[in-house]
């Protein structure tokens, strides 16, 4: 028996020692605690191992002095350890300090028995087939160290208990192995500790295994498979597993979704979600990433799906797994990002700067086409959204679009460039240009409720693309300058951009650069031409701007006005010309000739940038002139422009004395209408009356009639572009009493003016 015990004890002292070595790599406080405890349990074994071996009393009570010292401070730790183990600290400094001096003294008094045999002594007792064994004689003093050990066990197996039941059914048995060991060993304690040989000591052999185990092995790992499970059910991307052959083990919840027999998602061959993954897998055999649509109720499913092939450490397959991940959300928000950025919002067509990229792709791809840019705007757009509603003008523009989108044969790509105006690329052959002159103008049709009509042009500017290594943008510019040559027109609707404009737009690009010098070095002259009686008297003239330009010699007005009528420079010209007026005035007024007049012109666009009214008090006062002498010539068009506002100011300069004169009387389209408003002191008839007139007849009766009219208003008219003797007889015959021509004179510099008449 005592071989079988000495031997056993052996082998759970080499299980200790391996438990030991094992816990070494560990470092935390609970791993620190284990270690002691397995080194104390280590300690049990071996005084016991030493007593059974020495078999002398002596040697016998020493080491169970020990033995009682040694289970007293297993006992210390075995309490802090469930205390530990458990999650509740043992750290109150008191409690732990006074508990440690009970057990030094209990430990002190331990090893004085060995002298003072106070607590027990051994008496030899033969068992086991005649062997001497030694018993413990126990005297009434030893039962304060029981005592002081029960207490330790009863404090370890409450804090373990209470952990039992409070901790889920999942974590219980982690907690109940070691109570329960534990019990166990306090049993077999109370059982044997009096008989030859306590067999509890392989109790604290087995504990102390155990809480080896349920730290570092089993629990652990039983813990970590089962909240792996529970992270892959509840993970966001889909898993799906499949054995090495391709049968499915195992899939989550999210994957569970996609692989729903309710919601079959199939790809374009009919393969439902699982049946492709095993494809992959049986294709492959390795890793991939592949992002695949399927369908489900005629909408697209768009997966990313990634598959990992499993391994064992011998580098045999044994199975893979797919990571899937939905991905529809994500690319239709993706999709309609991409719309937005690359769509105007009010249309649908394509916005600017994805015309431009979709028609540099075209253009490149197709280099034998013979392609066309096209643009269009609308006249007066802007007009549309002031007299009606911006919502009519979203109308306007939409019908556009629609226009272009369904109606326009040929066009490959078309965008809304900015405000009104679009771009469309399209082959040379499927250009129509009755079309673009035609239907395409019918961009107010439908667009008011109101059954109004009004009718609104649609300029088309047409580049053939030449150079096709420009920027579509710069072919769209050419486009729109094609469209600017024929702005404000109303009979044409439609331009081409070539050689010719391309020059005459650098040409005016080159009189605009020019001007504020031409102003300084006063190349701008003055000229004037005589505004005469039936008989011949002088009247007063008109001053009509001359560019004398040092390279380009002379420039008539028609050449460069309207240049800076586009861009506003003409009120800097004007103003020029208005104060040299005034001084040619002020120096007539002091050679005595002050019934003299001087006619100037306004722009409509002056009307925009200066002040008119101002401008003219300011230089009368300057140069002392009578307002009489200053005849201010505006035009119809400017009237028609800003009707209220013109109005206005045409009653506030004739206040001031100014004789304001209706220029370009009859070209316009609104001209009769306008002489019941508007109060003028001289009506000036366009010399188309005498001119372009195709039906002599009619035009003649027009103007007799505008005669008769305006001598009944009480307003003087005076004819321009008079230039022959059966003219200025007519016009005498119809009542008109003021002329001017070159039937009298040319207009001429001031010089050979006052030569001529004065
Ligand atoms: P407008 O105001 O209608 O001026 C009359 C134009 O008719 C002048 O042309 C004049 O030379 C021309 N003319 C006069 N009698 C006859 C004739 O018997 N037969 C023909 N065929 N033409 C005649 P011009 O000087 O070339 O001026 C052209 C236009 O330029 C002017 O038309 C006017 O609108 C504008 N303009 C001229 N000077 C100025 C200016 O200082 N400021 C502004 N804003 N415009 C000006
Ligand atoms: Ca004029
Ligand atoms: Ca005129």
């Amino acid at each position: 028996m005592r071989l079988f015990v000495v031997i056993s004890l052996a082998v759970a002292l080499a299980v200790l020692g391996i438990c030991i070595y094992k816990t070494n790599a560990e470092k935390n406080e609970l791993a620190y605690i284990v270690k002691r405890l397995l080194w104390l349990g280590f300690g049990v074994l071996l005084v016991n191992e030493v007593a059974l071996i020495a078999k002398t009393e002596e040697i016998y009570l020493v080491m169970d002095c020990i033995y009682f010292l040694l289970t007293d401070w297993l006992l210390y730790y075995m309490l802090q350890f469930s205390m530990e183990y458990v999650g509740s600290k043992f750290d109150d400094y008191v409690k732990r300090k006074l508990m440690i001096l009970l057990l030094a003294v209990d430990s002190v008094s331990l090893l004085l028995n060995y002298g003072f045999h106070h607590l027990f002594c051994l008496k030899p007792v033969e068992a086991y087939g005649g062997e001497i064994y030694y018993r413990l004689d126990v005297t009434p003093v030893f039962y304060i160290h029981y005592l002081i050990i029960m207490m330790l066990v009863t404090f370890c197996l409450i804090s373990l208990f209470y952990r039992v039941f409070r901790a889920p059914r999942f974590y219980r048995s982690r907690y109940l192995v070691i109570a329960v060991i534990m019990v166990a060993i306090v049993i077999m304690n109370i059982l044997t500790y009096q008989s030859p040989i306590d067999m509890s000591v392989f109790g604290y052999a087995v504990e102390a295994v155990c809480i080896y185990y349920c730290v570092y092995v089993f629990t652990p790992q039983r813990l970590l498979r089962k909240t792996l499970l529970l992270v892959a059910e509840d993970m966001s991307v889909g898993l799906l597993v499949l054995d090495v052959d391709g049968k499915k083990l195992y899939h989550n919840k999210s994957a569970r979704k996609l692989l729903d027999e309710e919601r079959l998602l199939k790809d374009k061959e009919g393969n439902t979600l699982e049946e492709w993954c095993r494809h992959l897998y049986m294709e492959h055999h390795m890793d991939c990433n592949r992002e695949k649509t399927f369908e489900y109720q005629g909408e697209e499913v768009t997966l990313n799906v990634h598959l990992q092939i499993m391994m064992d450490v011998n580098k045999k397959l044994q199975g893979g797994y797919f990571v899937i991940q939905d991905r529809t959300q994500e690319i239709n928000k993706l999709k309609k990002e991409k719309y937005f950025a690359t769509h105007d919002s009010l249309t649908g067509l394509y916005n600017k700067a994805h015309f431009f990229e979709k028609a540099e792709q075209y253009i490149k791809e197709h280099k034998e086409e013979e392609l066309l840019i096209v643009s269009t705007d609308i006249k007066d757009f802007k007009m549309i959204n002031d007299l009606f509603d911006s919502k009519i003008g979203d109308m306007v523009l939409n019908r556009c679009a629609q226009i272009i989108r369904e109606q326009t044969k040929g066009a490959l790509v078309y965008g809304r460039i900015e405000g009104d105006v679009f771009g469309i690329l399209m082959k040379k052959s499927d250009f129509d240009e009755k079309y673009f002159v035609g239907e395409m103008q019918k961009v107010f049709d439908g667009c008011m409720d109101e059954g109004r009509t009004y009718q609104l042009i649609n300029y088309v500017g047409v580049y053939e693309i030449a150079e096709r290594n420009l920027p579509v943008s710069v072919m769209l510019d050419r486009a729109r300058m094609a469209i600017s040559t024929i702005k404000g027109d109303y009979h044409d609707k439609i331009a081409y951009y070539d050689d010719r404009l391309r020059e005459n737009i650098r040409y005016e690009q080159e009189l605009i650069s020019e001007m504020e010098g031409a102003i300084e070095q006063e190349q701008f002259r003055m000229y004037l031409q005589p505004q005469m009686t039936a008989e011949g008297r002088l009247l007063g003239a008109e001053a009509l701007i001359r560019w004398q330009h040092p390279v380009k010699g002379m420039i008539p007005p028609g050449e460069f006005i309207p240049v800076f009528e586009k861009n506003g420079l003409i009120s800097d010209v004007d103003r020029y010309m208005w104060e040299m007026a005034c001084r040619q005035l002020r120096e007539w007024k002091d050679e005595g000739r002050d019934d003299l007049y001087i006619s100037v012109n306004i722009s409509p666009k002056d009307f925009f940038f200066l002040n008119v009214y101002q401008e003219f008090v300011n230089l009368i006062k300057k140069y002392e002139i009578s307002p009489k002498n200053l005849k201010l010539e505006i035009t119809e068009t400017a009237v028609v422009m800003d009707f209220e506002h013109q109005k206005e100011l045409i009653s506030r300069l004739q206040k001031s004395g100014f004789i304001v004169e209706m220029d370009d009387f009859g070209s316009g389209y609104s001209s009769l209408n306008m002489l019941k408003d508007i109060y003028v002191d001289v009506l000036k008839i366009d010399m188309a009356f005498l001119k372009k007139a195709e039906d002599e007849v009619r035009s003649e009766k027009i103007l007799q009639m505008i005669i008769t009219l305006s001598g009944q208003l009480d307003i003087p008219v005076i004819t321009e572009g008079v230039e022959t003797k059966e003219q200025l007889d007519m016009l005498k015959s119809m009542g008109c009493d003021m002329f001017q021509g070159y039937y009298f004179a040319k207009p001429m510099p001031v010089g050979e003016f006052e030569n001529r008449y004065f």
